[in-house]
């Protein structure tokens, strides 16, 4: 099974890819985090990443996205399912995609589109936190008076590519150029759409049964 899960910055496409690759025992590719552990690598590919990814905030160029596909699509038994979480996120993207999985024997099974509006995307992701030390997830509530981890007591702080700018930017690049992306899979019969507004839970439940899970 290879499941493809698409939506703007704070739809909570990594929370139910995670939620998926668990109880299925599916591969995840975050493609974003992906890039981000290699935006930490001081090589010269690591710090053009960085610039991109958390400086920039755009895209990487498609020859890395593509690199960094190979390696995991290389890695992989033919037989393990893989939920990819944001990727594709523009058409030159999708064509080379759909051609890497050909050439390992793979098929996209469904795309999933969690949608939610801009203000609910603005909205989450000012809340979205990690924990510098043990980098676990937090959203913040808000009674949360203390920036401080549960689990660790380590300092809460925010993902450099999360400011409002930086958020509004990529929520741009999402209208401009994966909107197309969703688009096409619907020509092709592959998209199912879920509203991303309702209960973490609830959403799960509509994935499975579009999924006939
Ligand atoms: P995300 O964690 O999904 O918000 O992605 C964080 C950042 O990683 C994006 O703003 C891009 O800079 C980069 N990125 C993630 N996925 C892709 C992709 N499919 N193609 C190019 N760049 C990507």
């Amino acid at each position: 099974m290879n499941i493809i899960i698409l939506g703007p910055q704070g739809s909570g496409k990594g929370t139910q890819a995670e939620l998926l690759a668990k109880k299925y025992g599916l591969d995840h590719f975050d493609a974003g985090h992906a890039l981000r552990q290699i935006s930490l690598l001081n090589t010269p590919l690591g710090r053009d990443v960085n610039e991109i990814v958390m400086v920039k905030k755009e895209l990487v160029p498609s020859r890395l996205l593509k690199e960094v596909l190979h390696i995991r699509l290389n890695d992989l038994g033919r037989e393990q399912g893989i939920v990819f979480d944001g990727v594709p996120r523009n058409l030159e993207q999708t064509i080379y995609f759909q051609e890497a999985l050909r050439e390992f024997g793979r098929k996209i099974n469904r795309v999933i589109f969690i949608d939610i509006s801009k203000e609910e995307s603005l909205k989450r992701i000012g809340k979205r936190f990690s924990c510098e030390k043990c980098k676990e997830a937090v959203v913040l509530k808000a009674s949360d008076k203390k920036f401080v981890c549960l689990k660790c007591g380590g300092k809460l702080v925010q993902r450099s590519d999360d400011t409002k700018e930086g958020i509004e930017k990529r929520l741009k690049i999402f209208e401009m150029e994966t909107m197309p992306v969703i688009e096409y899979f619907e020509k092709e019969q592959l998209i199912s759409k879920i509203n991303g507004e309702q209960p973490e839970e609830k959403v799960f439940e509509e994935i499975l049964k579009k999924l006939n899970l």
